[in-house]
């Protein structure tokens, strides 16, 4: 397959077809020329045309076409762009491909990178929203754990194999692409035409080469796109996802390249300030503001008495907790760190003044009379007063949350059972 991806991006070939698909794309109306008489063969623009509206000769502009040219000059190569009406990225990939051709060898090259540096890490963990970093086959290096939340449909997926997770092979290999990307026939050519301008800025990437040649041979609509010559940059907008936990999101994204590390680029996502909450769960929407402690509220953090299991009559399963802290008083304040093992959960309660949970580990599933939720490590729930829930374990991890909760008397009623459990753990949402 590799084979006949090189016979594809052959530099005299690729310049070729990309110069002659632009002029199909304009019209000689657009371009300010007179038409005369209606029966023109073709749609676009000859080469006569493009060679006059640049400035350059039929013959020079022909050889050009084909090749044969070597050193191209700036102002030729600007006049080219100008005739033709090229964007940024056309006109970088018109260059790139002149470049190629007039080295004759493979430029040094430094490795595409694999991996990103301790620091950029670090910058990814500290963003406050989800935000990822990709190398030019787009291939995900690195995220902060939103962005690995957000972007999860792209890393479970199962058509990676032993390769990193790659957003071009998910896009095109993975059918769960179309749920995840509502706008998917516009992410899929904007994949292709990522991938196109740069493989005309790095031609000798072997393994862009293995990842092009991949996509040709097992995806029809990869093959159609790519076949279009179409190049572009897609550095910032707007993206709709349909996320299988959250459900639809519309996100503003900005990419950074990052200036130390040649072809690594920054993604971060942003929600427009007026974005309401995808999908608030009934514990959310009735939550009310917290309240501001009292002087006589002040926190006592408590030795630890060690860890206490559970009480059987109340949990399913192997659950633990520390007692943190508690704060005596008519408006006493609990909290608790709560270890649950998989599969295990409480019952049934109410608490009389509302709780938060915030989860540390594992995956939470948290369930109301009418809802389910899936809370990850570092998201935050609030139960409202008396609202009716149980909250434990996915069937296959550990889970660990903090429980906060001011007031006595946790009002418990029925066990979960296994089909309740099974039930919740069944929903759409979960
Ligand atoms: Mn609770």
């Amino acid at each position: 397959m590799r084979a006949a991806y090189r016979e594809n991006v052959n530099p005299k070939d690729e310049l070729r077809d990309f110069l002659t698909t632009r002029r199909g794309k304009i019209t000689p109306e657009r371009a300010g020329l007179p038409v005369y008489g209606g029966n023109r063969r073709v749609t676009g623009l000859r080469r006569e045309e493009v060679a006059m509206l640049a400035g350059i000769s039929v013959e020079y502009y022909t050889r050009l076409e084909r090749g044969n040219v070597g050193e191209v000059s700036d102002s030729v190569l600007e006049g080219v762009a100008h005739a033709l009406q090229l964007d940024e990225a056309e006109r970088d990939h018109l260059v790139h491909l002149v470049q190629t051709l007039a080295t004759r060898r493979p430029p040094r090259r430094t490795p595409t990178r694999t991996r990103v540096r301790p620091t950029v890490q670090r910058i990814l963990d500290a963003l406050p929203t989800p935000a990822y970093v990709r190398n030019g086959r787009m291939d995900l290096l690195a995220a902060n754990a939103v962005g690995h939340a957000l972007y999860a449909p792209v890393y479970d997926s199962s058509v990676h194999g032993r390769s990193a997770p790659n957003s071009a092979r998910f896009v095109f290999l993975d059918p769960a692409a179309q749920d995840f990307f509502p706008t998917w026939p516009k992410i899929s050519d904007d994949a292709v035409a990522f991938l196109r301008a740069e493989a005309g800025r790095d031609p000798y990437d072997p393994q862009l080469q293995d990842l092009i040649g991949e996509l040709s041979t097992r995806s029809e609509r990869f093959r159609q796109r790519w076949a279009a010559h179409d190049v572009r940059y897609h550095r910032a907008g707007t993206k709709r996802l349909h996320h299988p936990l959250v459900g639809d999101l519309e996100l503003d994204f900005e990419a950074f390249d990052l200036a130390a590390d040649e072809g690594l680029r920054l993604n971060v996502y942003t929600a427009a300030p007026d974005t309401p909450p995808p999908r608030p769960s009934p514990c959310w929407r009735a939550g009310p503001p917290p309240r501001p402690p009292s002087r006589r509220d002040a926190m006592q953090f408590l030795e630890s008495n060690g860890t206490v299991a559970a009480p059987r009559e109340i949990f399913t399963g192997d659950v633990w907790f520390d007692v943190l802290a508690n704060v005596a008083g008519e408006d006493r304040l609990r909290v608790n760190m709560v270890r649950f093992s998989p599969g295990a959960r409480t019952a049934w309660h109410t608490h009389p003044l509302g709780q938060t949970l915030h989860v540390t580990e594992g995956l939470a599933v948290v369930a109301t009379r009418d809802a389910v939720e899936i809370v990850r490590p570092g998201q935050s729930l609030w139960c409202p007063e008396g609202e009716e829930h149980w909250h434990g374990a996915v069937s296959d991890r550990f889970m660990q949350h903090l429980a906060m909760w001011e007031g006595d008397g946790v009002v418990w009623g029925d066990k979960v059972t296994d089909d309740e459990y099974a039930a919740a753990l069944a929903t759409p949402n979960a």
